[in-house]
């Protein structure tokens, strides 16, 4: 039996986490949940799943969780802020921690659960993305275990060799084949994307996600944040990435080997498998997904990645090659962009300009420590939000 920590419990990826675990009462006991704001639905995860632990990262909103289980009589203890994610990352009754919360909010408690030796479930990108070369050092100092939810990764992961030392031309690896469906406007007229709306950039055309993660698939930095994650997680650089462009999200990615063969992970495009694959690997458990059927699939199609209609994906591989705090700078900035063109402030268009006038704006550093790395995060953030006052004014 295995205690899981689920930081992120109430979003998309966590909700599947609870999905496939609940079909398997005699692996997984839910030990901790967490949540950032929605007190309702994490009470009602808690009184369906009995964790030890739940938190909420708002103060107010932990008080109400805390009123709601008392009302009910729950054993349930109730945790705050950043301190009580840290805490449940790392209880030693916690066996695997799903980081599943969104952006840098997920940095800190992730990192718990590397010094925890933990085995982690890496959803949240963006932490690796931030903290690249200190996270992977945690994770081996503490011989923690780390395995890849984002379905490519997972993919990548599963198509190369068991043996595989962190040495891709070693193992007789030629490329790592990224795959990405292109988003909602793959095919969309250019001159209409300035105007698109927060919810028609959030209807992707294949997966079903939380917002933020959305948007990154329409803008297609959130194949840039793939890039990143993929250099520190098989421990290459962009030169070795090929981005495939492939609508129907049925490959999930791809490895390519010197003898020309190429390995592929395919299978529908629900989250429950990458979770299913890293709960139980190296087994193979049940996860709720509906089979492939070969013969109700139309076809598969590949293009090259467009720069000119997705400029983000140049922003994150440039600010990879440049090293040091840049991609945690990359980040900051694409999550304060998203965020203000959520709230219908920004115009989509305008989110990589602001990336990029902050990373230009703001001078990246070697990323020799937390501090550094989170000092420039906040920088970061504050460039990006004066930028957007200036963008918004101007446009007005
Ligand atoms: P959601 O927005 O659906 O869920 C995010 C979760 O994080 C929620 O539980 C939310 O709590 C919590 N949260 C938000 N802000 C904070 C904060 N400041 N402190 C603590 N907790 C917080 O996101 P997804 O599930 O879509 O994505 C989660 C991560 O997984 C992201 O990094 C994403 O890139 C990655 N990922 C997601 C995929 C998907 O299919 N969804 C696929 C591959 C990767 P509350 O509900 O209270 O707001």
């Amino acid at each position: 039996m295995k205690g899981l920590c689920i930081l992120g419990s109430t979003g998309s990826i966590g909700v599947n986490t609870l999905d496939v675990a609940a079909r398997h009462p005699e692996k997984y006991k839910i030990i901790a949940l967490s949540a950032n704001s929605q007190v309702e639905r994490l009470a009602e995860q808690c009184e369906q799943y009995q964790p030890e632990f739940a938190v909420m990262a708002n103060e107010n909103a932990a008080e109400q969780l805390t009123l709601i289980l008392k009302n009910k009589n729950s054993a349930v203890k109730v945790l705050s802020g950043i301190d009580g994610l840290e805490t449940i990352a790392s209880l030693k009754q916690v066996d695997y921690v799903m980081a599943a919360i969104v952006g840098a909010a997920g940095l800190k408690p992730s990192l718990a659960a590397a010094r925890s030796g933990k085995r982690i479930l890496l959803a949240n990108k963006e932490a690796l993305v931030m903290s690249g070369q200190l996270f992977m050092d945690e994770v081996k100092k503490n011989n923690a275990e780390l395995l890849p939810i984002d379905s490519e990764h997972n993919a990548i992961f599963q198509c190369m060799p068991e043996d595989y030392n962190n040495d891709l031309s070693k193992s007789g690896i030629t490329k790592i084949l990224l795959t990405g469906s292109g988003g909602p406007f793959r095919t969309k007229a250019l001159n209409e994307l300035e105007n698109v709306t927060p919810d028609q950039a959030c209807a992707h055309p294949n997966w079903s996600m939380g917002r933020k993660i959305s948007v990154d698939s329409a803008t297609m930095m959130n194949k840039g944040l793939e890039i990143i994650e993929a250099c520190w997680l098989f421990n290459t650089t962009p030169d070795n990435i090929q981005v495939v462009v492939h609508p129907q999200s049925i490959i999930h990615s791809m490895v390519q080997y010197s003898d020309g063969s190429v390995l592929a992970q395919l299978g529908q495009p629900d989250m429950r498998t990458p979770i299913a694959h890293a709960l139980s690997w190296p087994e193979r458990i049940e996860s709720g997904v509906e089979k492939l059927d070969f013969f109700s699939l139309s076809k598969l199609e590949f293009e090259q990645p467009d720069y000119e209609r997705f400029p983000c994906l140049r922003l994150a591989e440039e600010s990879i090659r440049k090293g040091g705090t840049a991609p945690a700078i990359l980040n900051a900035a694409n999550e304060v962009a998203v965020a203000s063109f959520l709230d219908n402030e920004l115009k989509f268009t305008d989110i990589p300009y602001i990336i990029e006038q902050t990373l230009l704006n703001l001078p990246s550093r070697p990323a020799n420590s937390l501090d550094e790395i989170l000092e420039d995060d906040l920088a970061a953030r504050k460039e990006a939000e004066h930028l957007i006052i200036l963008r918004v004014k101007q446009a007005k």
